[in-house]
């Protein structure tokens, strides 16, 4: 090499290092924006601002890059602020994922666990009928081990004639049946006004897929001690059940599980459409635990086995499933809550169903 390119290969040098040091700066910069910006609650992206920018820079222009090449350099240096910008909006997130191993485990006070690696079943009646319903279906599922029994008292009907629920009346008798076979409670709620009077009878609040987006009612239940279930609407983004949960987090309860329950598409073989990728994506994006609602998103009860299996394989935390005593007379959701008999052979047909994380340790 000769002294001349050496020369100039160590102005070079030079000069990299003072980019370097000025792109980091412009950096820090940005990032301090992306701050402000945040607080305010305003958009990152400004498009107006980065055109602004670009004729500046384009008229400061003296050669020898033409117009173009600064134009592409500059953009590069926005998109990589941008993505700083939201990088760290992110890490302010509370339910989104901060590193892989990150994982939210609710431990209630009987030592049930739900976010552990376990699969745990949540099920019982779509809605508390009698103390006679619940109870033959409370046995039932304290026979098979199940821990978190769901009784509605309160629901929500496409048709204001339809059976609206038995309300607290309703919840006395899920609470009795529950203490008697040693389970926990789960219940939906409709209103914040209803928080006072459903904290005495119920261990874990669920919020259904309507009420999804009722800030008011998430915000709420972010200041209640119970863990929260926070169902996915039929028509929302994942994106949008995670700053739902945000809601409930930023209020001060972290202890939420989400649980997919389909999405309305155009198919007509089901009540809606299993999303099940969403519990791999939910899983990347966020720590809080994932469970499959395989009763609403089938809407029939001959589903009810494979849709299991495939939660389980899923890796999602658990499933709930719709059980009653003489289905084709329920007062709500006759089509798909399943027989006694069939609630059995779903726990059988999942037990040697392999998680995925049993599956990775297999291979370790
Ligand atoms: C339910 O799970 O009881 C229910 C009403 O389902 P969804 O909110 O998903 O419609
Ligand atoms: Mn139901």
């Amino acid at each position: 090499m000769t002294d001349r390119i050496k020369a100039l290969r160590a102005q070079i040098d030079e000069i990299n290092l003072q980019l370097l040091d000025l792109l980091n700066r412009r950096a820090t910069i940005a990032s301090e924006i992306g701050k402000v910006q945040a607080e305010l609650g305003s958009q990152f992206y400004d498009p107006q601002r980065e055109a602004e920018m670009l004729t500046a820079l384009q008229m400061a222009n003296k050669g020898p890059f033409s117009n173009d090449t600064i134009k592409a350099l500059f953009k590069e240096i926005f998109k990589a602020s941008l993505a700083l910008e939201e990088k760290e909006a992110r890490q302010k997130i509370i339910v989104q994922r901060k590193t892989p191993d990150q994982q939210t485990v609710i431990t209630f006070p009987d030592g049930t666990k739900v976010g552990d690696g376990s699969f745990q079943i949540i099920a019982g009646a779509c809605a508390i009928e009698s103390y006679e319903q619940m109870d033959a279906v409370g046995e039932v599922l304290a026979s098979e081990g199940v821990k978190i029994m769901r009784g509605m008292a309160y629901k929500p009907r496409s048709s204001p004639y339809d059976f609206q629920g038995l309300g607290e009346e309703g919840l006395k008798i899920a609470r009795q049946v529950a203490n008697k076979y040693g389970m926990l409670v789960v219940t939906e709620i409709m209103d914040m006004s209803q928080i006072p009077m459903m904290s005495d009878y119920v261990d874990i609040f669920w919020v259904g897929a309507r009420n999804m987006q009722n800030s008011f009612l998430l915000k709420a239940l972010g200041k209640v001690k119970q863990p929260v279930i926070l169902k996915r609407h039929f028509s929302a983004t994942l994106k949008e059940l995670l700053y739902s949960a945000e809601y409930i987090a930023s209020g001060g309860n972290t202890q939420i599980i989400f649980i997919e329950r389909g999405i309305r598409t155009f198919n007509e073989e089901t009540r809606n459409t299993l999303d099940i990728g969403a519990v791999p994506l939910l899983k990347m994006e966020s720590h809080l635990p994932v469970i499959v609602d395989i009763s609403h998103s089938a809407g029939r009860r001959d589903l009810a086995i494979p849709f299991g299996r495939i939660a389980k394989a899923s890796g999602a935390d658990g499933l709930m499933v719709e059980v009653h005593p003489n289905p084709p007379v329920a007062m709500s959701d006759a089509k798909q809550q399943l027989y006694f008999d069939q609630f059995r052979a779903l726990m059988r047909a999942i037990k040697d169903v392999p998680t995925p994380m049993e599956l990775d340790a297999v291979k370790e």
